[in-house]
């Protein structure tokens, strides 16, 4: 059959550049898998609204006024104020919030409060999030200042040193008036010391405070955000009843069960029986996942997505998992960090047919879990390298400019041109599918002893893995590499990116804050600092731009190695005062002048640093019976009509979650 020309490259706004994905392979898929699929796909998309409020308590107001707005603004619709809602909106809509979904500062919006103002009080009441016997007036009161006032929660997640992160923190993790400091010692207390198998406590819940005392109010089908959760369950349900097997199936009906308890105990349960299901082609994640939202790193944001597995890409990861022990036997750490018996590294590529939650619209293009250390240690991990995605990417870069402006000369561009997507996959792998997976901890080391800066070292640490693997003849051996020199397209993309091109995802005056970009400014100035004396990287200066040069890639190897060593042992021993060195020293900072250069000449080129995914359709067929016969999948929706129909079907909050 032949597929319909889907345009790869969709709508531009602000910093952001919508893309489509492709799901080729479902239509081959059998009914049941399919039919599994579309609920897992639903039970994605049901979520939706959890992340929202997670991400800031005014959110979803926010959000329901704006699409009034969108939707029956009935005065100029050509005005400057107008086009200017309509961009906020497509911003708002896109990280899920009112914080830019990897700066996390606050939008700044170019219409104007009176205009605002002026244009909620016109909307039909019943369009408008008021809670109780509220006015329109009163509604603008409440969001003006959250909207407009750049003093007003003006960072999502901070992460500044020295700062008290929960108080200046605008996520909605913490209630009221809870400090940094409460909350640590809540969770501290909450440790059982020397425990071998710990819960991720404070995973999923919000920690309050009233009349003095701190509690956790539980996202729970009876708790906080349980009309979402109810619904979330009623798909994973029908999931469960039409399962690959036995096992796939014991899977969603624990998760089920953890969804109704909120108990982390059970939630370790279900992370077990998950992991050990390898046999089913279709996967999935739904739940509360990554702590990335939350300053402290306990909190964890709302996810789902629903994939396939690719069967031919995944010959590539089985390589390297099938050989997990080899790679951490040869790696160059201290042996006392090293694990003796690397267990259940499972790895493979994917499709995804869905993206929700927290990887929606922006997605990681690889995923490594779980996230519990004793789990990870005693049961191994299973890592995905999400294909249609990073193919999409690769569309979308071809030719845009981008490596003609920054590259320092041909013959690298054309090495870049010839391996650096494949390179870019093959270390996506080994971060994933080894990296994450290797090393231990040393008996009684907290695992959130690096706190704020856990996140960037464990990043660091699979980027060196894989950095430090990439040359290695082992992956000649596996057949793996076409060239036993085809790492130089990633060394040289990677050393490019950390001291130069990532800039271009910061604001002037700015500096680094998210975790994997502060791992990758670390690794690359550490190596360029650490490397200068024999000059194995350089920045170069022509005709007035600055270019990354890099003289000896075999001694930059051996940098990277020695990286590896040591922050491998920082994680191990829990050695936080290396962290924050570590990080503040070498991944925070900001060179103006080269700042102000790198942006000027990407401005030159037109393009989006950062982008997203529009969702396929997928509309089941049933027979006369209402029983699903077959799933079709379409993709052309626009992304304003995915995102207002989102908001319309899976609406599972009240606006007001206090
Ligand atoms: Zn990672």
């Amino acid at each position: 059959m032949q597929t319909k020309p889907v345009s790869y490259n969709d709508e531009q706004f602000a910093d952001l550049q919508m893309l489509r994905y492709r799901v080729d392979g479902f239509e081959n898929l059998k009914p049941a898998q399919k039919e599994l699929l579309y609920y897992l796909s639903e039970a994605a998309l049901t979520g939706r609204d959890i992340l929202w409020d997670q991400n800031g308590k005014y959110n979803l107001r926010i959000r329901k006024t704006l699409e009034a707005l969108y939707t029956h603004y009935k005065g100029d619709r050509e005005s400057a104020d107008f086009k200017a809602l309509e961009i906020y909106l497509k911003r708002v809509w896109f990280s899920n919030g009112i914080h830019h979904h990897y700066g996390c500062d606050k939008f700044q919006p170019a219409f104007s409060e009176e205009f605002f103002r002026k244009a909620v009080k016109q909307m039909p009441v019943e369009q408008l999030p008021l809670s109780g016997s509220q006015t329109a007036d009163e509604l603008c009161d409440t969001l003006v200042p959250v909207i407009f006032d750049p003093k007003v929660m003006p960072k999502r997640v901070n992460e500044a040193d020295g700062t008290d992160l929960v108080q200046t923190s605008a996520c909605n993790y913490y209630g009221e008036g809870v400090t940094q400091a409460e909350a640590e010692t809540f969770y501290n207390a909450m440790k059982k010391e020397n425990d071998p198998r710990p819960v991720m406590y404070g995973m999923n819940s919000k920690l309050v405070k009233t009349d003095g005392h701190l509690t956790e109010q539980t996202w729970k089908a009876g708790g906080l955000y349980g009309s979402a959760i109810r619904r979330i369950i009623y798909w994973l349900e029908k999931a469960a009843g039409v399962a690959e097997n036995e096992k796939q199936s014991a899977v969603i009906r624990k998760l089920i069960e953890f969804y109704r308890s909120g108990d982390l105990k059970t939630f370790d349960e279900y992370t077990i029986l998950w992991l050990q299901e390898t046999q089913a082609q279709t996967d999935f994640t739904n739940g509360f996942t990554e702590t990335y939202g939350d300053p402290l790193g306990l909190k964890a944001s709302w996810e789902g997505y629903a994939n396939f597995k690719d069967r031919e890409a995944t010959a590539r990861t089985e390589k390297l998992s099938a050989n997990a022990q080899w790679f951490e036997d040869h790696s160059p750490v201290d042996a006392r960090f090293k694990k003796a018996t690397c267990k259940g590294v499972s790895a493979k590529v994917i499709k995804t047919v869905i993206l929700g939650g927290d990887l929606y619209p922006a997605s990681a293009i690889g995923i490594n879990r779980p996230n519990s250390n004793w789990i990870r240690a005693e049961y191994g991990s299973k890592s995905v390298t999400i294909g249609n995605l990073t193919d999409a990417y690769n569309k979308a870069a071809h030719g845009n400019g981008f490596l003609q402006e920054f590259v320092i000369d041909a013959d690298t561009l054309d090495w870049l041109d010839r391996y650096q997507d494949l390179s870019d996959d093959l270390h996506t792998d080994l971060h994933e599918c080894l990296g994450h997976g290797s090393g231990k901890l040393l008996p009684g080391v907290d695992p959130d002893a690096l706190k704020a800066y856990g996140a960037t070292i464990e990043e660091a640490r699979a980027d060196l893995f894989g950095l430090y693997y990439l040359p290695d003849p082992k992956l000649t051996e596996l057949g793996l590499t076409p060239h036993e020199e085809a790492y130089k397209a990633q060394y040289y993309g990677y050393m490019m990116n950390g001291l130069l091109t990532q800039m271009v995802r910061i604001e002037p005056g700015k500096e680094i804050e998210e975790a994997h970009m502060r791992n990758r400014a670390l690794i690359a100035r550490w190596a360029y600092e650490q490397g200068q004396e024999e000059q194995v990287t350089e920045l170069v200066e022509r005709h007035g731009k600055t270019y990354v040069k890099i003289n000896h890639y075999e001694k930059l190897r051996k940098l990277f190695g020695r990286l590896l060593h040591e922050i491998q042992r920082i994680k191990s021993e829990g050695d936080y005062e290396a962290a924050r060195y570590m990080v503040e020293r070498y991944g925070v900072k900001v060179d103006r002048r080269l700042h102000e250069e790198v942006l000027a000449r990407y401005r030159a080129l037109h393009l989006s640093p950062y982008k997203g995914f529009i969702n396929p359709v997928y509309i089941p067929v049933y027979n006369e019976r209402h029983e699903i016969t077959d799933v079709r999948v379409e993709y052309g929706e626009a992304y304003d009509a995915q995102m207002l129909r989102y908001s319309r079907d899976y609406a599972t909050l009240p606006y007001v979650n206090e």
